[in-house]
């Protein structure tokens, strides 16, 4: 008998059960991992922590390492021609890193009184969990509410070859070989970040892109990051699909792909990555059986039933993180979710959590951090005559003296409100640590800044955050937005 069981040991399924069993439930998590396509497998903590943020921050910084190394020499540093990087020895290192995350949030859940159990979760009806562990035993468990955490897994395109010979970011962070010459399918998050950092490591890399880059993120950012890779060496088959793959007998693969006009051409490479998206895992759980709303086609749980975004269409059945429908896919979102949902339903808390103005940073070699609206919803939103449109070309100092560093691309965009009280509405940093700077601004822009209040903030110079709170040129004056000087 349990009062609380958590299906799925990930972000936020660990931070929902441990906030539970602090206030005083007794609960149990339930946290397995199926091998990935290739056969990879993890421990416990879920995408994040295995095969998601953290051995992907790791890598971004290994590959802004070897840049740095090459603007070291400006800086009077002697460096020798012939530096080279090791995959095997840095993925050793990101591995241990993330064994120690493993056991870290076994150790956690043991000091917080949370029973940990390592088997599938399937549901039995609406108070009873069957467990399945890796020999087969079975378990049930007794309990008055349920929560889904079980997240998502890469998608794979359907084309011959798929299946057998790409991986997916579940492989990637586990490869004991380097990828060599990669062709990254996709171009979102996960492509562009991927497809960046192995460039950025040395390795000849293509990214396909069958339509945009970085869909639903404003786009002229999106572009000013697709120019920035190019001139740094990632090469991009734009509008093309992949139509097959094949395995040749020297151990690289054959990739045949068509362009928009329905030409086929074919390249070969030694390492194919899909990144076209993430499925939700919610098949193995048995959710529509008993009543559970799932949307039809990504089979996420709806939630919002009774005036909570977290609640099922079962009542005692909530879900939090990436499976739950129309909601941000980002590790906070799911721990903040996770800890509120546990807070309203053991102590008498009504606070809600709040999907609007969630900042994010796609960490690719030039950063980008946003928060709020992009100026293509801020238009359709509002009317392009009711707004101001606030932005710069700012040049970082790091990079003044280094004169191979493209910062052709470091640009600020803040959109905000035409009327008073000149609201902010949205703000896009692309450059270095951009993640950093605008988790900053984002705590202003979701109490509702104004632009004055932005631009009567002294800045911290020399920085690039200060080319925020100095930004004065609008888009509609059409004056160069070029930051010259102090
Ligand atoms: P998950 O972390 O996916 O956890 C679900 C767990 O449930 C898994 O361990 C799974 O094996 C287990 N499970 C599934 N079914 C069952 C079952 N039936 N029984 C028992 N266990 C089950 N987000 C960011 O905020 N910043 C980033 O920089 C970032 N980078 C990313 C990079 C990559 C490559 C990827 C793939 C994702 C990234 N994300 C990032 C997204 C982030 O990882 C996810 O939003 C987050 O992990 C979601 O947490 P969750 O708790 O919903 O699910
Ligand atoms: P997305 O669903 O965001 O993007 C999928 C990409 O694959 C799109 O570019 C899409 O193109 C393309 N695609 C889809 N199907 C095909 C196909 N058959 N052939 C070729 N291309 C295809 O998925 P991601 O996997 O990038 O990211 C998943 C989520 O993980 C994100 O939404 C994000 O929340 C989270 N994440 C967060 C990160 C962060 O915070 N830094 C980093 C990485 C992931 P099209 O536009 O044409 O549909």
């Amino acid at each position: 008998m349990y009062d609380f069981v958590v299906i799925g040991g990930g972000s936020g399924g660990l931070a929902c059960a441990k906030e539970a069993s602090q206030l005083g439930q007794k609960v149990a998590v339930l946290d397995f991992v199926k091998p990935s396509t290739q056969g990879t497998k993890w421990g416990l903590g879920g995408t994040c922590v295995n095969v998601g943020c953290i051995p992907k921050k790791l890598i971004h910084q290994a590959a802004l390492l070897g840049h740095s190394i090459q603007d070291a020499k400006y800086y009077g540093w002697n460096i020798p021609s012939d530096i080279t990087h090791s995959w095997e020895s840095m993925c050793d290192n990101v591995q241990n890193y993330v064994r120690s995350l493993n056991w870290g949030h076994r150790v956690q859940l043991k000091d917080k009184n949370v029973e940990y159990i390592n088997a599938v979760g399937t549901l039995v009806d609406k108070h009873t969990v069957k467990t399945v562990d890796g020999k087969g035993k079975e378990r049930l468990l007794s309990t008055d509410n349920i929560v889904i955490a079980v997240g998502g897994r890469p998608r794979l395109p359907d084309i011959p070859g798929a299946l057998q010979y790409s991986i997916t970011s579940d492989d990637l962070f586990w490869m004991t070989k380097p990828p060599g010459k990669t062709l990254v399918v996709g171009a979102s998050y996960i492509a562009l970040e991927c497809g960046g950092f192995l460039t950025g490591l040395g390795f000849d890399t293509t990214v396909m892109v069958r339509s945009i880059l970085l869909r639903g993120f404003d786009q002229q950012m999106a572009n000013h990051i697709g120019d920035y890779m190019s001139n740094n060496g990632t090469k991009f088959l734009r509008e093309c699909i992949p139509t097959e793959i094949k395995k040749t007998s020297t151990g690289q693969y054959s990739v045949t792909y068509s362009d928009k006009n329905k030409n086929t051409h074919n390249d070969m490479f030694d390492t194919v990555l899909m990144a076209v998206g993430r499925n939700a895992v919610t098949g193995s759980v048995n959710l529509e059986n008993i009543g559970v709303e799932l949307d039809t086609t990504s089979k996420k749980v709806i939630g919002g039933y009774k005036n909570n975004s977290e609640r099922s269409s079962i009542d005692n059945i909530y879900a939090i993180g990436d499976v739950l429908y129309n909601k941000p896919e980002l590790t906070p979102v799911a721990i903040k979710a996770g800890k509120l949902l546990a807070q309203r339903l053991f102590n008498n808390q009504t606070q809600a959590m709040d999907y609007q103005n969630v900042p994010t940073t796609v960490f690719t070699p030039i950063e980008y951090g946003c928060v709020g609206l992009s100026e293509e919803s801020a238009v359709e939103k509002f009317g392009e005559e009711n707004l101001e449109i606030y932005h710069a070309f700012y040049k970082p100092l790091e990079y003044a003296m280094v004169t191979e560093r493209d910062v052709s691309q470091c640009y600020i965009k803040l959109i905000c409100e035409r009327q008073s009280p000149h609201t902010v509405l949205g703000l896009h940093l692309l450059g270095p640590n951009a993640g950093e700077v605008i988790q900053g601004f984002s705590v202003a822009v979701r109490n509702g800044i104004s632009y004055e209040g932005i631009i009567n903030t002294v800045g911290i110079h020399p920085t690039c955050a200060e080319e925020i709170v100095k930004l004065n040129i609008s888009k509609r004056s059409g004056l160069d937005p070029t930051v010259t000087g102090c």
